[in-house]
C-alpha cells in the first residue's frame, strides 16, 4: 500500500452508514448506538472526519474531535488490509496531531486488540448516550520508540536565542548580580520583558528542605537565592509588584516553611510595599481549557500566575530520576495547586507537563547552574559546580542547550521530547543561536543515577521496554525493600521467601507469560490492560511514589511502611488519592 492522506471532511451521511454496517457485526453492540453517538458529534464543531487516502483510493475514515484530541471512531474500507491499514492511519493521525487517545464500544474486542497491539491501553470506563465505552491512551513509551527519528507535528519555524553567562569560581553575590544582569542583556535586557509599573512573578524551585542539611545550605537542590534578590533588584526599578511564588513539590503545602527555611521570605525587607511571596500550592485558582485537551481537558491555574505580566522562570541545573532532567519544561510542576500536581500523574505527568506551558507561559526562563545537582536528583544527588546562569525564552531550547551542556541528549528527557514533537521549541543546535561562551566550552558531563531494578528471591521485576519514568520511580521505592526484613534480618526484604511468587511489571512489553496463579503487580498505563487479568494495577504514568510505595508494602503487611511525608501531609495524599481515584473511576 502506498502512503495514506488524511484530508479534514464533514460527517458524511456515507461514513454513518459504514459505521452502521461495522456495528451491525459487532455482537453486543445496540443498534441503535451509531446514532446516538452520530447526533452527539453532530452537534460538536470540534468533530470531523479524516478520510484517509492511498493510490487516489478511500482506505478508511476516522471520527476526531480536535478539542479532546480524541478518536471517535475509526474504519478501514477493505477488512483483509487490516490491521495494517489501520496501523498505517493511525502512523499518519499521529504525525499530524500527535499524541491522541481513543474512545471504543466496551464489545468491541476487535478494535480493542489492535489498539493494544498499536500501544494503546485501556485507562477509563465510560458511558455515551447509555453504552458502555472505554478510554484508550497511548504508551508514551511505545509512542517515543515507534515515532523516533519522526518530525514534529508543527515545525517550529523561528530561530531561538540562548544565552550563556559564566561567573566566577564561589561566587559572592555581587558578582552573581552581575552574572544575572548580563545574562539578560544578552537576551535584550530586561524592559524587553517587565513593562513600567507590570506585576512580575519571579518562580524559583523550592521543591523541598533537601538543600539544607544540619542547617548548612547545599546547593543543586533549590535556587540559588542570590538569584532571586538580583532579579528582585533589577526589576524593582522597572515593575510595580514583584511576586516571589512556589509550590514545593515534595512537602506540599509547605511551601511558607520552604521560604522560611531557605531565607526568601528575608526579600521581602528589599521593598515591603512591592515584593510579596506567594505559596501557588493554597493561592486561589482558575480553571482553564487545555489547548488540544491531550490527556486532560482542563487545568487549574493559580490566580498569581494567572494575573501576573511577566513571569521568570528559575529553575535549577539538575537531573531528574524520572524526567531524566528537571528544567524550564519540567519545573513549572511546581507551579500546579497539590491536587493538579497529584493528578497529572494519574493522567499522565509528561504530557501534563507540556500542557501547562500552554496556560502558563513565562517570557523568561533562567537556569540557575551555579551548582547543579547530578546523580539521583531532583533532591538526592550529588551538587556539581559549573558556575553557569542559561537563559531564554522558549522552555525547548533553553532545556537543549543546558542538557547538552550536561552531556544529555535532549531527545531522552520524555516531556522534552513531547513538547519538541509538539512544536513547543526546537532542539536542533542549527535552529537554536547560542550567545556567551559556547556549549563546548562550558559543557561537563553529569554522572547519571544508576537504577537498580534488580529482582529479590521471590520477587521478580520485568520491565519491559519502561521509559525512565516507571524505572525511576520503581527503583525510589524497590529500594526501600532492600534492607534487613524485620522477620529474618539476616536477608533482606526484597529477599523475603513468598508462597506465591510476586511478579511487578512495568513498561509496554510483557515478553513473559503472565501467571494468574502468582502475585502480579502492573505499574502504570503501559500495564493497565494485562491489570484485567487478575492481580494489582498501580495506576499513573508515572504512578506516584506514594502509590508505589503503598502498593508494594501491601506485599509485606507486617512491616511498617515507609512515610513518604509527614502525617499531616500523609493524611492529606491520602484524602487526594480517593478524590483523583473517584473523578477516574
Ligand atoms: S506508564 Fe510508565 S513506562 Fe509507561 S510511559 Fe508511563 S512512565 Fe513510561
Amino acid at each position: 500500500m502506498a502512503g495514506i492522506t488524511l484530508k479534514k471532511s464533514k460527517l458524511s451521511s456515507a461514513v454513518r452508514s459504514k459505521l452502521r454496517g461495522y456495528y451491525a457485526n459487532v455482537p453486543g453492540v445496540d443498534p441503535s448506538y451509531v446514532d446516538a453517538r452520530w447526533r452527539q458529534w453532530e452537534a460538536n464543531p470540534d468533530v470531523f472526519v479524516y478520510l484517509a487516502r492511498s493510490d487516489d483510493k478511500v482506505k478508511g475514515w476516522i471520527v476526531y474531535n480536535q478539542a479532546a484530541s480524541t478518536v471517535l471512531d475509526i474504519l478501514a474500507v477493505d477488512e483483509k488490509e487490516q490491521p495494517e491499514a489501520l496501523f498505517r492511519m493511525m502512523d499518519v493521525l499521529i504525525d499530524v496531531q500527535s499524541l491522541v487517545s481513543a474512545e471504543i464500544h466496551k464489545a468491541d474486542e476487535h478494535k480493542y486488540r489492535w489498539m493494544i497491539e498499536y500501544g494503546f491501553r485501556p485507562t477509563r470506563s465510560l458511558r455515551a448516550n447509555g453504552a458502555p465505552l472505554l478510554r484508550m491512551d497511548l504508551s508514551i513509551s511505545l509512542l517515543a520508540e515507534r515515532f523516533h527519528g519522526h518530525k514534529p507535528v508543527r515545525t517550529y519555524r523561528k530561530k531561538e536565542k540562548v544565552a550563556i553567562q559564566k561567573v566566577p569560581e564561589s561566587p559572592g553575590y555581587e558578582e552573581i548580580k552581575k552574572g544575572v544582569s548580563s545574562l539578560i542583556n544578552k537576551l535584550g535586557g530586561l524592559r524587553k520583558f517587565v513593562g513600567q509599573g507590570q506585576t512580575v512573578v519571579i518562580k524559583p524551585n523550592l521543591v523541598a528542605d533537601h538543600g539544607m542539611m544540619d542547617g548548612v545550605y547545599r546547593g543543586g537542590v533549590v535556587t540559588d537565592i542570590r538569584i532571586v534578590r538580583a532579579l528582585i533588584e533589577l526589576a524593582l526599578p522597572i515593575a510595580g509588584k514583584v511576586i516571589i511564588a512556589e509550590g514545593s513539590s515534595i512537602n506540599r503545602s509547605a511551601t511558607m516553611k520552604m521560604f522560611a527555611l531557605y531565607g526568601y521570605d528575608k526579600l521581602v525587607d528589599i521593598d515591603p510595599k512591592k515584593v510579596s511571596i506567594v505559596d501557588l500550592n493554597t493561592d486561589n485558582a482558575v480553571e482553564k481549557v487545555v489547548p488540544w485537551g491531550k490527556r486532560m481537558l482542563a487545568r487549574k491555574v493559580p490566580v498569581t500566575l494567572e494575573q501576573a505580566d511577566a513571569i521568570i522562570n528559575v529553575p535549577v541545573m539538575k537531573l531528574h530520576f524520572a524526567a531524566v532532567v528537571s528544567l524550564s519544561v519540567k519545573s513549572l510542576q511546581g507551579a500546579m495547586p497539590p491536587l493538579e500536581k497529584y493528578m497529572t500523574h494519574f493522567f499522565g505527568l509528561w504530557q501534563n507537563l507540556v500542557n501547562i506551558h500552554h496556560l502558563v507561559k513565562p517570557k523568561l526562563h533562567i537556569i540557575d547552574g551555579i551548582i547543579g545537582q547530578e546523580d539521583f536528583g531532583p533532591v538526592s544527588g550529588i551538587p556539581k559546580t559549573m558556575n553557569l546562569l542559561i537563559g531564554g525564552t522558549n522552555p525547548v531550547a533553553v532545556d537543549a542547550v543546558t542538557m547538552r551542556i550536561m552531556g544529555v541528549e535532549p531527545l531522552t528527557s520524555p516531556p522534552v521530547w513531547l513538547a519538541y514533537m509538539q512544536g513547543l521549541g526546537p532542539v536542533e543546535p542549527e535552529k537554536i543561536r547560542v550567545v556567551g561562551p559556547s556549549i563546548d566550552e562550558v559543557a561537563s558531563p553529569f554522572k547519571h543515577p544508576k537504577i537498580d531494578l534488580a529482582s529479590g528471591r521471590d520477587f521478580a521485576i520485568h520491565a519491559g521496554n519502561a521509559c525512565p519514568g516507571c524505572k525511576g520511580y520503581l527503583h525510589f521505592a524497590v529500594a526501600k525493600l532492600r534492607r534487613p526484613d524485620p522477620a529474618d534480618p539476616s536477608r533482606l526484604l526484597i529477599d523475603r521467601p513468598f508462597e506465591r511468587k510476586v511478579n511487578i511489571y512495568l513498561g509496554p512489553a510483557t515478553d513473559e507469560r503472565i501467571n494468574p496463579d502468582e502475585r502480579n503487580v502492573f505499574l502504570g498505563i503501559c500495564q493497565q490492560h494485562n491489570a484485567q487479568q487478575g492481580g494489582t494495577h498501580l495506576p499513573g504514568c508515572p504512578p506516584h511514589a506514594e502509590v508505589l510505595i503503598n502498593g508494594l508494602f501491601n506485599l509485606f503487611p507486617d512491616v511498617e511502611r515507609p512515610k513518604y511525608a509527614d502525617k499531616t501531609e500523609e493524611a492529606k495524599l491520602e484524602e487526594m488519592l480517593k478524590e483523583v481515584l473517584a473523578s477516574i473511576s
